[in-house]
């Protein structure tokens, strides 16, 4: 009898699922079986590879998304023309510490990103080891001046959000090379961005800011077990000299593309949404965390709404961002054209973190909307959603910030994104299929309450 009762309650409250849950609901079941991202993921990373902007693998990652979302039956796709920078690793870069003259250790290095060559017969200096950019100063020119400054911060440990961690180091990959050659510097090593001692170096981004082009250093990455053992041996013996060979160059710019698809609002058309991630990403990998995971979901969010039927009320856009990683060129034209146009954009949703397991959301929004938010809650921690962080967003998404546009961010959970960004083991097979999957149904959910509810002053009735 109370056996009955049980199912009988059971019953009832199924009946009283709101159509809200009901949608989410099928979003995730349609994401968890029939899901596309992964399929996607696999063709860009191994059919095609590291996609650093202006290369081939790019504009082959273009043509195989485009042609995808066309796929789908949206209302409309198309090709934004962008210029971008080109850079090139050449032969891959050779780096040792000679402790005696002839007797020498291989050490792991890459060229940074957008950093210059070192001659031809590469560069053998003493190394001044530093733990920031501060310290430039105190050591002054005449213990830095033809030296290799080695930057050795490594990410704090005790950081729970490892991007904060990131954030507390990545200036002395960004602009180490230009702070040194202000005091004479031959050259710049950087311990890799990464949280474990391993083996592979991490390149990214750096600028010479408006240094002279004669006055630019090399500037390249050490991995992190590399970092401590340059750093070992410089305590044991201050004099050793350190090797760097790089082959890089920086090219003229190349005309690239964003790839976008739209689905017309049903209501109020006007409006835009947009769900995205970068196409481009290093070349070391296969750029499957970063970003091609963002790229995919993105796509997947459009496909979820066709494949359960909801329409939604808003302009919907995928926006698979070129250039990201060593311009922001993309995300830069994108809202350009976007303010040249007058369109009027309302949201946009980036995933850039890694297709790890979601666990909420980040919001560059006023407080009002994060009341809104609050709201939501109860629909989204079912699936293990539970942060909703104020403050966020994305770099593609950033230059659309303006009154009236809310920005968000999906935030996977970050511990072991940092083993693989900008690394050569960023690849396919560190991506887990179902992790991927619940960040795009997560992502097509908070899409599809956006749709709904977020430009309301008064949130989602939750019988309270
Ligand atoms: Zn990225």
């Amino acid at each position: 009898m109370k056996k009955l009762l049980v199912l009988l309650l059971l019953a009832t409250f199924a009946q009283a699922q709101t159509k809200d849950e009901q949608q989410i609901r099928s979003l995730y079941d349609a994401a968890l079986t029939e899901g596309k991202a992964y399929d996607w993921l696999n063709h860009l990373s191994n059919q095609i590879g590291g996609r650093l902007s202006g290369s081939v693998q790019a504009e082959q990652a273009v043509k195989y998304t485009k042609e995808e979302l066309e796929k789908l039956g949206l209302d409309r796709v198309w090709l934004q023309p962008v210029m971008v920078p080109k850079w090139v690793r050449g032969t891959p870069e050779y780096a040792f510490i000679e402790t005696k003259p002839g007797l020498t250790n291989n050490v792991p290095v890459c060229a940074l990103g957008g950093s210059v060559a070192t001659p031809a017969g590469g560069i053998k200096a003493g190394v001044v080891e530093v733990k920031g950019i501060e310290e430039l100063e105190q050591l002054g020119r005449k213990n830095i001046e033809g030296k290799i400054v080695f930057f050795n911060r490594p990410m704090e440990a005790t950081q729970i959000n490892t991007f904060k961690a990131y954030g507390g180091c990545v200036d002395q990959r960004y602009s180490g090379a230009m702070e040194a050659a202000k005091f004479g510097a031959a050259a710049v090593i950087v311990r890799s961005m990464n949280l474990r001692l391993d083996d592979l170096p991490h390149t990214g981004s750096m600028s010479y800011g408006d240094l002279p082009v004669s006055e630019r250093i090399p500037a390249a990455a050490i991995s992190t077990n590399g970092a401590e053992f340059l750093s070992t041996t410089l305590k044991l013996q201050p004099d050793i000299k350190f090797y760097l060979k790089q082959n890089c160059k920086q090219l003229e710019d190349v005309q690239s593309y964003n790839v976008i698809g739209e689905v017309r609002g049903t209501e109020e058309p006007e409006k835009i949404m947009v769900v995205g991630g970068h196409l481009d990403s290093w070349d070391l990998g296969d750029g499957s965390h970063d970003d091609g995971a963002g790229c995919v979901q993105s796509m997947e969010v459009l496909r979820l709404f066709k494949e359960t039927g909801y329409k939604p009320k808003k302009t919907l856009r995928v926006v698979l961002f070129m250039n990201e990683e060593n311009g922001l060129r993309g995300g830069t034209e994108y809202a350009a054209q976007a303010a040249k146009k007058k369109e009027k954009h309302v949201f946009a949703l980036e995933s850039d973190a890694g297709g790890f397991s979601p666990r909420g959301f980040n919001f560059d929004a006023p407080q009002g909307f994060m009341e809104i938010v609050e709201s939501w809650k109860p629909l989204l921690e079912p699936y293990l959603l539970h942060q909703f962080v104020s403050g966020g967003g994305g770099a593609d998404i950033g230059p659309l910030r303006g009154e009236g546009v809310i920005l968000a961010g999906l935030m996977p959970d970050s511990q072991r994104y940092f083993d693989h960004h900008h690394a050569e083991n960023d690849t396919f097979e560190h991506v887990n299929k179902r992790e991927l999957e619940l960040g795009a149904a997560a992502m097509a959910s908070l899409v599809y309450l956006y749709d709904n509810y977020g430009d309301e002053p008064t949130a989602v009735d939750n019988g309270k």
